[in-house]
């Protein structure tokens, strides 16, 4: 539910009103706007009677958000949600924002070469895993704090923030330490425990959607982080399992308009682990700039054929700058930059 206040409610008002929410055990989120100042309830809702709420002086309406999402619902906040990180790079406005890396940091040699050549293209955010969630405990697993010092590193060196993922609650401190965007991999979506962990820290959170999840599902994982206290989660589609083997999962690029009609977040699109393989990563990330996305994630290696994870999905450096170029005219075409 969200409480609208008048326009000339004053503090004593809205104090009231919080007062009486409070009072039935849920929690409120208070939006200042520009015009009006929007209550928002959190918690099981059952115990709050609306038009009790109503009646109050300085209410203008109340709202049920019928949705069971509620913080993530366009219902709850209608402006579009933009994620600013430390150096100014806002992710969910104008400027589309394309995060390119390595799928997991191998070395310093080969992060910071990628570093140099996806900065030069034109990506503003840096990824590369240190923690890496592998099908196989025999696969490479990531080179764990080691690999978080080297993505500082190269943040240090080319100015890039840093996106790596954080595997279990207990880690989120540390990735915390390092990280500028925390990434929730498809794995995790429905971690509950790593989502509310996330949701305590204070770093942006990219939650990607569980390869087994409907859009709904989705949400409801954005809604834990939200609820939780931490308001800056980036949407991204990584492709879902369907019956189709030719591609490693099916790219659902119909979820980033229902997504944005959904929810005022941020959507991103990884064409990379949508597809697995580098040939499709170009179309598909013009479909996804078309279709509305706010970004992308790219996977970016300087010898693919050598990669320790992902090689067959991973762009060359000349690829990668070749696809940041074709997406000028497509961001243009939609009233976006790139
Ligand atoms: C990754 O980004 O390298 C990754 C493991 O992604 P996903 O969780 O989408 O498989
Ligand atoms: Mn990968």
């Amino acid at each position: 539910m969200i409480i609208v206040l008048d326009r000339k409610a004053t503090q004593e008002d809205i104090d009231r009103v919080a007062e009486r929410v409070q009072a039935v055990g849920l929690r409120v989120h208070l939006s200042r706007g520009t015009e009006r100042t929007v209550i928002g309830v959190i918690g099981d809702e059952r115990q709050l009677d609306p038009e009790a709420i109503q009646v109050l002086p300085g209410v203008e309406r109340v709202v049920r958000i019928l949705h069971p999402f509620k913080l993530a619902s366009r219902e709850f906040k209608e402006a579009p949600t933009i994620i600013r990180l430390p150096d100014g790079t806002e992710i969910g406005g104008a400027k589309i924002v394309v995060m390119a890396g390595p799928c997991a940091v191998e070395s310093e040699e080969t992060l910071l070469e990628t570093a140099k050549m996806v900065k030069a293209a034109g990506a503003s955010v840096l990824r590369g895993g240190a923690f890496k969630p592998r099908t196989s405990p025999y696969s490479f697993q990531g080179l764990g704090e080691e690999g978080l010092r080297l993505l500082a590193r190269a943040r240090e060196v080319f100015g890039l923030p840093i996106i790596t993922e954080v595997l279990s609650p207990q880690d989120v401190e540390l990735v915390s330490q390092y990280a500028d965007i925390l990434q929730i991999g498809t794995r995790n979506m429905q971690n509950y425990s790593l989502l509310q962990a996330v949701g305590r820290s204070n770093k942006p959170v990219l939650l990607k959607r569980g390869m087994m999840s409907s859009i709904e599902e989705w949400l409801m994982s954005a809604e834990y982080i939200l609820a939780s206290g931490n308001h800056e989660v980036i949407l991204c589609e990584r492709g879902i399992r369907t019956f189709e083997t030719y591609t490693r999962n099916t790219l659902d690029l119909s979820a980033v308009p229902i997504v944005k009609k959904l929810s005022h977040l941020p959507v991103i699109v990884d064409p990379s682990h949508g597809t697995g393989k580098w040939e499709l990563v170009k179309p598909m990330s013009k479909g996804a700039i078309a279709a509305g996305a706010d970004g992308l994630l790219i996977e970016v290696h300087p010898q693919p054929e050598r990669a320790l994870s992902d090689g067959p999905q991973s762009l060359r450096p000349e690829i990668f700058s070749e696809v940041m170029r074709e997406l000028v005219p497509v961001a243009r075409a939609v009233g976006r930059e790139i």
